[in-house]
């Protein structure tokens, strides 16, 4: 999924924080993951002191959990957590909706459209981390269009937390389809936000629906296989 990192000269802390933070929201590294300090200094050729500066920052970002004398690990949540950022992101997405639905620009529109269009050609390709991350900015790019920057602001920090959700789901498919985006894209652009809001409340309620604490989960790759897998849903289907 990406490039090897001991072939570069030598990646910025900024480099690894990123590659970590894909890694995780991307659904490459499950929950409870040991991030070992070692290992990750020597998978990325840097010290260990730039490998906790970076966890520092994913712990920030609450991806991350530090524990005393164990060390740090991919966060989890409990099943209750996972439906309780559901239920917070259909309260904060429906009131980003019905601002959107009276402000939304020609050219906003445009730019939503072409980022569906790119969601479909990623699903027909069947590259998951892909359509993962285009879903994603879905919703990033509506809460950045709506003109309460708190709301959008929360919205966007908590999108990643349900990449660490998504463990419990029963289908192993990327969490937003590319026709439910475009049916409440197109009634936003309608002018209907009631409608745009339900529709994006069934979105939310489906990908809910589907989470169930039996998944399990696969706690058997070492963290570097799971770092440069190519493809982190076709391997967590075939368990
Ligand atoms: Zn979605």
């Amino acid at each position: 999924m990406r490039q090897q990192p001991k072939s570069d000269p030598k990646p910025s802390e900024e480099f690894i924080y990123t590659d970590l933070y894909n890694a995780i929201c991307e659904r490459h590294l499950p929950p409870d993951t040991k991030l070992g300090e070692a290992m990750l200094a020597e998978h990325y050729g840097v010290s260990r002191t730039i490998i906790r500066q970076v966890l520092l920052r994913l712990s920030s970002d609450r991806l991350v959990k530090l524990e005393p004398n164990r060390g740090a690990f991919v966060a989890s949540l409990s099943l209750e957590e996972a439906r309780q950022i559901y239920e917070a992101w259909r309260l904060v997405e429906a009131a980003i909706i019905r601002d959107v639905t009276q402000s939304i620009t020609p050219e906003q529109i445009a730019s939503l459209r072409s980022l569906i269009a790119a969601e479909r050609v990623a699903c027909d390709e069947q590259n998951y981390p892909l359509l993962t991350r285009l879903s994603t900015q879905f919703h990033v790019q509506l809460a950045d269009l709506c003109r309460n920057k708190f709301l959008g602001r929360f919205l966007k920090e908590l999108i990643p937390q349900t990449s660490l959700a998504y463990f419990y789901e029963i289908r192993k498919m990327p969490v937003c389809t590319k026709d439910e985006h475009s049916e409440i894209l197109e009634l936003i652009v309608a002018g209907d936000a009631e409608a745009a809001v339900s529709a994006a409340k069934q979105h939310l309620d489906g990908i809910e629906s589907s989470l169930n604490a039996r998944v399990a989960f696969d706690r058997q790759m070492s963290l570097v296989d799971k770092l440069m897998s190519p493809n982190p849903v076709a391997k967590i289907r075939s368990l």
